[in-house]
């Protein structure tokens, strides 16, 4: 098979309209950008007229999702950080916690991309995270700490 695959794909930006330019990482982090090797999809409008872009998978230079402003930026690090939290404290393992949360927002699990998801499904997926975390602490103590030992050894022996 021949790979030719670094390619730019043709994108559009959803909030302007304007064709997205593959540059340097460094085009948008400047000086704070710490993978000037890495690349993204930046809104021709950026920065004067709109603020959208997204990273890319670097062996094929394809989008890791769907282009973000600031605010959709913002939340999609929010959701990872409340998902993570939930398999990091041993609640669940980590395919489980995308099984759980899809089947809660009636998405099918391969849809469960944070890269892709709306204000709505990220501030969705946020709140159904956050009460789990909150109820789980509520009940606490001894019997949290057993059970995300036990969580843990399921996921280091790949059950459950
Ligand atoms: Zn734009």
């Amino acid at each position: 098979m021949r790979k030719n695959l670094r390619r730019p794909a043709d994108i559009w930006c959803p909030y302007c309209g304007r064709k997205a330019v593959l540059r340097n990482a460094s085009y948008v982090y400047g000086e704070r950008c710490i993978r000037p090797d890495k690349h993204l999809y930046v809104c021709s409008g950026y920065p004067k007229h709109c603020d959208a872009y997204v990273g890319v998978h670097e062996h094929n230079l394809m989008p890791l999702g769907t282009m973000a402003d600031g605010e959709l930026r913002h939340l999609r690090i929010e959701a990872h950080y409340a998902l993570n939290t939930v398999w990091k404290r041993g609640y669940m393992t980590k395919k489980g916690v995308y099984a759980w949360l899809a089947n809660k927002m009636n998405l099918r699990e391969k849809d469960m991309h944070i890269g892709h998801f709306s204000y709505y499904c990220c501030e969705e997926s946020i709140r159904i995270c956050r009460e789990l975390i909150a109820e789980r602490d509520k009940k606490g103590g001894d019997r949290r700490r057993q059970t995300g030992s036990r969580e843990r050894y399921y996921a280091a022996a790949g059950v459950g």
